[in-house]
């Protein structure tokens, strides 16, 4: 039954965690901070459908802004505006999350939060060197209402 999936669904927030519902780097949309919001970015951008477009610096690994579709409400193509002058006026906040946190949780921070993304990392301590961060992709609101109403 419908009703019995919900509940189902919910009761897996407290177990299930964002790394089982992220959408990995590698499958997201996102643009070089270097960019210049000319009609083929900006065309590349509306086609995406996102509204929230992670911005990296050199890797994609490094996210360092967030663009809003809304930020270019007042951008000309015919300018070829850099999209760092973009995103350094709006200067959106970046919302990180470790890969094991519970979707209970992230629910509650996309609640309380002003963004309905977040970039979620892991410790990497596999190789030989240091541990470090590394970025495995991105987790939004959508992703975790998607596990609360899918039906099996
Ligand atoms: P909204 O519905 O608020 O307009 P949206 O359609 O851009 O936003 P969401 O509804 O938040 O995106 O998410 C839908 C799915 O797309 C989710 O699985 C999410 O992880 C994924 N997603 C969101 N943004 C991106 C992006 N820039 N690149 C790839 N996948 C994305
Ligand atoms: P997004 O978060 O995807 O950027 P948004 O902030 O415009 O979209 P929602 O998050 O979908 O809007 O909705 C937030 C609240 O604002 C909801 O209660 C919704 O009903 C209300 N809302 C959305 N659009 C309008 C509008 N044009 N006028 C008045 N209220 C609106």
């Amino acid at each position: 039954k419908e009703e019995l999936n919900i509940i189902q669904g919910a009761l897996e927030l407290r177990t299930k965690t964002v790394e089982d519902v992220l959408t990995p780097l590698t499958d997201c949309f996102m643009l070089a901070s270097d960019v210049v919001l000319d009609f083929n970015t900006m065309s590349d951008i509306m086609q995406s459908g996102y509204t929230r477009i992670p911005v990296f610096e050199n890797e994609r690994s490094n996210i360092i802004d967030i663009l809003f579709v809304k930020d270019l409400a007042f951008v000309d193509p015919d300018d070829c505006t850099p999209l760092k002058t973009i995103t350094q006026f709006y200067k959106h906040p970046l919302h990180c999350v470790f890969n094991d946190t519970k979707l209970d949780a992230m629910l509650e921070e996309f609640k309380k939060g002003k963004s309905h993304l977040a970039i979620v990392q892991r410790v990497n301590n596999e190789g030989e060197g240091d541990p470090f961060y590394e970025v495995m992709g991105i987790v939004t609101l959508e992703d975790v209402i998607e596990e609360i109403i899918k039906s099996e």
